[in-house]
């Protein structure tokens, strides 16, 4: 894959890397195969090189060369990307993985996180003080590229995206240079990595705000049948549009698993599942979630645990190596003309590993200024993420099909924004429509300043003036 304004690759004269103190794998190595696989097992990409680059220093001798040698350059962390952007073929990836490093600062309340850390690894060392920051809601997916895309996790509610608490990070440019950014430092920069993606350069560091969270926390699943899932989904808009910050989950669309916690009857068959994730007061949280509980679920799964449980509990259901295809949007409102439609389409699912979730905003979220990071649509009330994972690349073409038909289903009541980590397939000029046409153009200008020759492009690419023109 070879993104536009990529230079054409030269013949890759050495697997030797000046300056580079970390490991660098070549096709043949023990480890190559393991380390080019990304979670979409649909991609199958092959690297010249993979660069395991151990600090910033490594990760501009891994660049410098990349670009000498006119290779495409991939920048990879937990390998989540739906489109496989953490791997290229015939190119260089420079892996952030080695990246471990972790400190909390308990007075400042914030976190340095080495970027190659996964989330399960980043809320351990948080939350071994009772702190936390928002992260994703399966816990092998990256800090990096969750982050620098939005970052959207159960405390959002409560405390905002990932982006929205960022609060420094370093980076290493496009010309090699190593700069600290934050909101006084390169403050262009900094706006720009707070939902642009990793358009801008090879952060090998981020800093984050944390707060106080758990470490026991009320979560779970309420599961309800589909003959009730209209009825269900319009109380369940109706309370959490009216719900305190404290109250976060979302509704998911999907087939029962084989749980311990599901009836037999349901097993298989497509269900309601509202996930419940209480935070602040323990004591308000049973209060909380009487108006879910009200709504009788066939299946009550809700209870103490640990917050980190609660960041871990889907993981089971998203295995790495299954096709993926994505889609998502932005909901202003969510009549019940709408969630009819998204019911329609969603009694057929495909797949047992596909779910569609149904995010109800506001809270934290919505009151960040929307002038303070890339990520705009702080007014809509609801998201959808259809996320349709399946083992079998023979069915793939019923799969897809059935996820566009949702989207499709959802069209008319989004108004086209989508933050690009959901995305699955490369947007290409859609990116632009994503953003808004206000906040793309501030990017594209960040762009110029940072990236003028796009050499940070496989991403949902935010491209140069001079590529535009
Ligand atoms: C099962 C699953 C569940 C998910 N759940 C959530 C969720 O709850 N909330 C949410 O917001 N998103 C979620 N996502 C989407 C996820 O946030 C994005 O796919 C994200 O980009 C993955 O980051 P990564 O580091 O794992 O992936 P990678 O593929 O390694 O990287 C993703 C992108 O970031 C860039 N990048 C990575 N590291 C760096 C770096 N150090 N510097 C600069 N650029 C970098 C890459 O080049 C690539 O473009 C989920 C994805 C999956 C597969």
């Amino acid at each position: 894959m070879r993104a536009a304004g990529q230079p054409a690759r030269m013949p890759l004269a050495t697997s030797y890397i000046e300056g580079f103190a970390g490991t660098v794998l070549t096709p043949g190595d023990d480890r190559y195969d393991a380390a080019r696989a990304v979670f979409n097992g649909a991609i199958d990409r092959r690297p010249a090189l993979i660069a395991e680059a151990t600090d910033a220093r490594d990760a501009a001798a891994a660049l410098e060369q990349g670009r000498e040698e006119r290779l495409p350059i991939a920048v990879r962390a937990g390998g989540h990307s739906g489109a496989g952007y953490g791997v290229v073929d015939d190119g260089l990836v420079i892996d952030v993985r080695p990246m471990q490093r972790v400190e909390v600062d308990l007075a400042a309340r914030t976190v340095r996180a080495g970027a190659g850390l996964t989330w399960a690894q980043l809320d351990a060392a948080t939350q071994a003080h009772g702190l936390a920051v928002t992260g994703g809601r399966i816990s092998h997916t990256g800090v990096a590229g969750l982050t620098l895309g939005s970052g959207s996790g159960w405390l959002e509610r409560m405390h905002g995206l990932t982006a929205d608490n960022l609060v420094g990070a370093t980076v290493v440019t496009a010309d090699g240079g190593v700069v600290r950014t934050s909101a006084h430092e390169h403050a262009d920069l900094f706006w720009a990595l707070r939902g642009g993606g990793g358009n801008f350069g090879v952060v090998t560091e981020f800093e984050l705000a944390l707060h106080p969270v758990g470490p026991m926390i009320v979560g779970g699943v309420l599961m309800f049948e589909w003959s009730r899932a209209g009825e269900v989904l319009s109380a369940y808009r109706d309370v959490m549009e009216a719900a305190p910050d404290e109250l976060g989950g979302c509704a998911t669309l999907h087939l029962a698993p084989p749980a311990p916690f599901v009836p037999g009857r349901l097993v298989g068959e497509p269900v309601v599942t509202i996930t419940v994730a209480v935070f602040g007061d323990p004591a308000e949280a049973e209060r909380l979630v009487a108006p879910l509980r009200a709504l009788r679920p066939a299946a009550d799964a809700v209870g103490p645990m640990p917050y980190c449980a609660l960041q871990s509990m889907l993981d089971e259901g998203n295995p790495p190596g299954l096709q993926n295809h994505w889609k998502a949007a932005f909901v202003d409102e969510l009549p019940d003309r709408a969630i009819d439609g998204a019911l329609d389409v969603a009694a057929a699912i495909p797949s047992p590993f596909t779910v569609v979730l149904l995010q109800p905003l506001g809270g934290a979220y919505a009151r960040m200024d929307e002038h303070a990071t890339a990520l705009t649509h702080r007014g809509a009330k609801w998201a959808y993420h259809a996320l349709s994972l399946w083992p079998d690349p023979a069915a793939t073409t019923v799969n897809r099909a059935w996820t566009d038909a949702f989207a499709a289903a959802m069209t008319p009541y989004s108004g086209g924004g989508a933050y690009p980590n959901y995305v699955s397939d490369d947007a290409g000029d859609r990116v632009r429509r994503f953003y808004g046409a206000e906040t793309y153009d501030r990017l594209v200008a960040v762009k110029d300043r940072w990236d003028p020759h796009n050499v940070f492009a496989l991403n949902q690419n935010i491209r140069p003036s001079k590529e535009l023109s």
